[in-house]
């Protein structure tokens, strides 16, 4: 289970919601705290732990709600709820077992042999661009059509999963020079391809 899995498990959106200061009836509604309006359209389901509004359209989970609410990157909207709700969840990424190591000499190796550094990064680039818009096309097309409708699983997992993407997109284009090759270092270490495969499914 990745981080935000584990968050995600540990929380439930309604409780969050409300510990960031929003005050939902007795339907898990209220107005938007992202727009302004009168009347209320924004939406908690419990049921698949999510959130959407109708008048301006963000939705996702207790991770993107969180992003908004507090304006922090998921992983720091991660670690501020591991934190927040003392989740106790060791944030940094674990420390290796040796069948890991091995597997990271050999991915290691890999890298050298079939492309170099810079043609990883422009691979991992193109498929997180891909994936990026595919998971916002997915986003469009199982939105919820009323407020009733309890958003498809699809729908969530598409948020989460879009603007992670296009948060690592943004960072390793338009981060200065040391700041770029550090979330590259960052994602390569964790495990490279096997890593940015689990970023995208
Ligand atoms: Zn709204």
């Amino acid at each position: 289970m990745d981080i935000f899995e584990e968050v995600k498990s540990r929380l439930d959106i309604a409780d969050v919601a409300e510990h960031y200061g929003i005050e939902l009836n007795k339907q898990n509604k209220c107005c938007c705290p992202f727009h302004t309006e009168k009347t209320a359209s924004f939406q908690v389901y419990p049921k698949s732990q999510s959130f959407y509004c109708f008048g301006c359209g963000v939705g996702g989970d207790v991770i993107s709600l969180t992003e908004k609410l507090l304006k922090l990157s998921p992983i720091k909207a991660a670690e501020r709820l591991n934190s927040d709700f003392n989740l106790g969840l060791n944030m940094k990424p674990h420390k290796p077992t040796p069948q890991e190591r091995i597997d990271k000499i050999r991915l290691d190796r890999k890298k050298m042999l079939v492309s170099s550094w810079a043609e990883w990064k422009d691979e991992a680039l193109n498929t997180m661009i891909f994936y990026e818009k595919l998971y916002r096309k997915i986003k469009i097309y199982f939105e919820p059509k009323s407020i009733d409708e309890e958003p498809h699983p699809l729908f969530v997992k598409s948020c989460q999963k879009s603007e992670y993407l296009s948060f690592l997109i943004d960072e390793v284009l338009t981060a200065d020079e040391t700041e770029r090759e550090r979330t590259w270092q960052e994602l390569y270490k964790n495990n490279g391809d096997e890593y940015l495969h689990g970023l995208c499914y």
